[in-house]
């Protein structure tokens, strides 16, 4: 029980007591929804309000402190993120559905392009894996690992490193002088002192212009079609030239569609043909570093993120470039034999004609056809992420819709971190796959520890030299 002239502080996720003069040492039993006096700087410098509800500053002023973290997003990201801070004791709070994009926004059928090593969620320990999860299921994943089961161990993973995950939609979030106010869709607001963007790359979605004019029944965009046998029977044109559209293309002709594809560059090109070259490990291990993303040799530049930062901007603009462009893996390509590809064709212009679409091509011939699937991809620009006030875009450093990033991943905006994809200028195209993730959960929990034992010491420093400012007598504390 607190003393005269004991201050009750925050520390590492507990209350301790301050006495001037002398050590802190912690209160015991005295977590969650606890009451104490708090200088106002702590409360509002730092940010960092564990465990700690209806704190009553020594102002008398109320405030309602609910978080240290709020992230939002429960894709790989997120999910990795949370998994991180959960394990360093930081009060973190997750928003999201689990895997919603991967188990809505993807094709049915599909697999996994990322090998098996680079498709595994983080924590800590390095024990939540996907090996972990069959031999705790019983369910056995196949290479290339099938959607489905991807989706599954993602919801494995949350229930164990993420139980705390809270499946509501974020609508906005602001920032003032005290904090971060997230705000829920059914209108709960949070208060926090950081806020970790894993929102993936959903809004960001890429509809050529010329298609802009039709309905979603006669065009949609990939991301829109999670079941693609409703166009059995029907003719489909598949645009783009990516792993998204050549598989979409096999699933289509698989669902006894008759499927066209078409591909604005001269040739398809291909990844994986040589497996071997990857897998033979005196071999691969040289060509390919383990998370395999980008060209021979570039892929080891790639997997070492804080090493790729350091390199000139062209060469990281150039690598980059190289490591995320069109390309398929090689074990699709006998499920595209029978498929129409067509290469070095574009669309000029796309019209409605009664329930189908009249294409012009760029070699002038026209084609009638039930469905325009966008297989386009996406163009990160987080000007794009409704939930972000507009106050907060614009103080954001961005190049090109991307968020200049700094250590743990922190914006121009102190607090507010950004995961995954939109980390790709800053940290290289390794965040734009679930293999980035290990690294990103990792360099933003460590951040957020080493800013919060900062803070946290600085607080009880200054409250011990100030002992008149929060003097705590016999019989307050617990209000
Ligand atoms: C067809 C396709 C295939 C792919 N295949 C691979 C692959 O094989 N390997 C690979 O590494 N990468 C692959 N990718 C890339 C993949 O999307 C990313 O690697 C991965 O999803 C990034 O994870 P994330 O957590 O950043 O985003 P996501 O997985 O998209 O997760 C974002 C989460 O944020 C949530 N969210 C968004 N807005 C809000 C909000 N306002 N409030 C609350 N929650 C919100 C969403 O519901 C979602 O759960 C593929 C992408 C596509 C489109």
């Amino acid at each position: 029980m607190a003393g005269s002239h004991e201050r009750v502080l925050k520390c590492r996720g507990r209350l301790v007591l301050a006495e001037p003069g002398r050590r802190v040492k912690a209160i015991p039993d005295c977590r969650t929804e606890s009451s104490g006096y708090l200088p106002d700087e702590l409360m509002l410098s730092s940010g960092f309000h564990s465990d700690l509800r209806k704190i009553q500053c020594y102002g008398g002023s109320k405030l309602k402190a609910t978080s240290d973290v709020v992230v939002v997003g429960a894709g790989p990201y997120g999910l990795s993120a949370a998994a991180h801070l959960n394990a360093c004791g930081v009060n973190v709070r997750v928003f999201g559905e689990a895997m919603s994009f991967w188990d809505r926004n993807m094709p049915e059928g599909m697999c996994l392009r990322s090998p098996w090593e680079a498709s595994q969620l983080s924590d800590p320990g390095k024990s939540l894996t996907i090996d972990a999860f069959q031999a705790a299921t019983g369910e056995r994943v196949s290479r290339p690992i099938p959607i489905r089961r991807f989706v599954a161990y993602g919801h494995w993973f949350q229930s164990r490193a993420v139980p705390n995950l809270e499946q509501r939609k974020v609508v906005e979030i602001e920032k003032n002088t005290a904090g971060f106010r997230v705000v829920l869709a059914d209108g709960e607001a949070v208060r926090c002192g950081r806020v970790v963007i894993a929102g993936g790359i959903g809004p960001f979605a890429v509809r050529p212009p010329q298609f802009g004019g039709l309905p979603q029944e006669l065009a949609s965009h990939s991301s829109e079609q999670r079941n693609l046998s409703i166009f059995r029977g029907k003719r489909v044109v598949v645009i783009g030239g990516g792993q998204s559209a050549l598989e979409s293309a096999a699933l289509l002709h698989e669902s006894q569609a008759d499927v066209e594809l078409l591909v604005r560059e001269n040739t398809v090109q291909w990844t994986w043909q040589s497996p071997w070259l990857h897998t033979f490990r005196p071999v691969g291990a040289v060509l390919y570093a383990w998370p395999d993303v980008g060209p021979a040799f570039i892929s080891h530049a790639v997997a070492r993120p804080n090493l790729y930062r350091l390199l000139p901007r062209q060469i990281q603009d150039s690598w980059r470039g190289k490591s995320v462009r069109p390309n398929g893996v090689g074990w699709l390509k006998p499920r595209l034999r029978d498929v129409n590809i067509s290469t070095g064709l574009a669309v000029i212009s796309a019209n409605a004609r009664g329930d189908q679409v009249d294409l012009k091509l760029s070699d002038g011939s026209h084609e009638l056809v039930d469905h325009v699937l966008m297989a386009t991809g996406y163009r990160v620009d987080v000007r794009k992420y409704e939930f972000l006030s507009a106050s907060l875009v614009s103080a954001l450093r961005l190049i090109g819709g991307l968020p200049v990033l700094g250590r743990g991943f922190e914006s121009s905006v102190p607090g507010l971190h950004f995961l995954g994809a939109p980390a790709v200028w800053s940290y290289g195209p390794l965040m734009r796959f679930v293999a980035g993730a290990d690294f990103a959960a990792r360099s933003l929990s460590k951040s957020v520890v080493r800013a919060r034992r900062r803070i946290v010491g600085r607080s009880i420093v200054n409250a011990v030299q100030r002992p008149q400012s929060v003097a705590v007598s016999r019989g307050q504390e617990g209000q």
